[in-house]
């Protein structure tokens, strides 16, 4: 495993810090909780798909494209990741933005993520819910095509065996890290959508030896859907880095009871999550990804399932506080 074989543009402040959450801890009576701060990364207000940035965009220069063009939904922090980056080094970036939250409010349709890609003078198209994504992107890289430019395209949130070496990378450090402080890892616990968060930190981890399981908590898909996907792109970057052996299928752990009525959609769970999490450690979480991942820690914790009282889990935070100004009134004051 030896990620300076790949492209690789310097984005993220890297090494994450790795903090105990020692309110919350004792609010909910254990297991030791820590969070990984991948939402301090740094660009343009941080998150996940920055690390996985360093690599697409690396590939991007390296192909010579002048053009990024990737999608999400209104408040996709991958896209607003994206667009920063792209700025930053002197490409062009367009970005198809589909109305997935069905009732949106006009906060979500303005505000938080899809104010900076406006800020960062970004090409934005947006598309009804339901559009062929995919499609719509390649449609996308046609027209820069037929106009002479060289467009790159990346997937919806970077969630390829490029973007996944992020995590691949973010695995190396988390253990190296924790191996430094003197802190043994249980579990490792974050949110779950486009997979390449947790295919790549299943790849690092196993590359590795480590024997950390990892618990993603869905915010889309059904967990059968959701564990196919982690599963599939865990074994095409295990295979791209040259970890041998595979991911076994059994090591794939998605639940996806938090999610609530769908994608981007609020729940009860996930607004207490939130605010306790506010109220205890001063620490910001998203309505969309880490809300929803840290509700089912919560409740996990609670049922006193899955975790014991003397366990160490990290929680890491992959970002996108920025998105609770497109929610503001989820989270207003009564
Ligand atoms: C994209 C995203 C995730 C999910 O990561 P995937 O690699 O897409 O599974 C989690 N949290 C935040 C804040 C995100 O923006």
């Amino acid at each position: 495993m030896h990620l300076s074989r790949f492209p690789r543009i310097r984005l993220a402040h890297t090494p994450t810090p790795l903090e105990p959450l020692s309110n919350l801890t004792r609010a909910l009576g254990g297991p030791q909780l820590f969070v990984k701060r991948d939402d301090c990364t740094g660009l343009a207000t941080g998150g996940n798909k920055t690390r996985k940035l360093e690599f697409l965009v690396g590939e991007a220069l390296e192909v010579g494209a002048d053009t990024v063009i990737t999608q999400g939904a209104v408040q996709s922090n991958h896209c607003r990741q994206t667009a920063a980056a792209a700025t930053k080094l002197g490409l062009k970036c367009e970005i198809i933005l589909e109305r997935r939250v069905a009732e949106s409010t006009e906060e979500y349709e303005t505000s938080g993520n899809v104010l900076l890609d406006q800020l960062f003078g970004t090409a934005i198209r947006r598309v009804p819910a339901g559009t062929d994504m995919n499609g719509a992107l390649e449609e996308v890289a046609g027209e820069i095509r037929a106009k002479g430019g060289k467009p790159y395209v990346i997937p919806g949130g970077g969630s390829n065996r490029v973007g996944a070496l992020g995590y691949v990378g973010c695995a190396i450090e988390l253990v190296h890290q924790a191996n430094e402080a003197g802190i043994r890892i249980d579990h490792v616990v974050h949110a779950t959508g486009s997979t390449g968060t947790q295919a790549g930190l299943l790849a690092g981890l196993e590359g590795m030896n480590a024997r950390i399981p990892v618990y993603g908590i869905g915010v889309n898909r059904s967990k059968e859907q959701q564990e196919g996907a982690v599963h599939e792109l865990a074994e095409a970057t295990a295979e791209y880095i040259g970890v041998s052996g595979g991911i076994e299928r059994d090591r794939v752990v998605a639940n996806c009871d938090y999610v609530g009525q769908g994608y981007g959609v609020p729940t009860e769970a996930m607004v207490e999550a939130v605010t306790l999490t506010a109220r205890h450690e001063g620490l910001l979480l998203d309505p969309v990804y880490s809300g929803k991942a840290m509700a089912g820690l919560i409740d996990l914790i609670r049922r006193r399932e899955v975790f014991s009282k003397g366990d160490n889990v990290v929680f890491i935070h992959t970002g996108g506080s920025v998105g609770l100004f497109g929610y503001g009134q989820v989270f207003a004051p009564a």
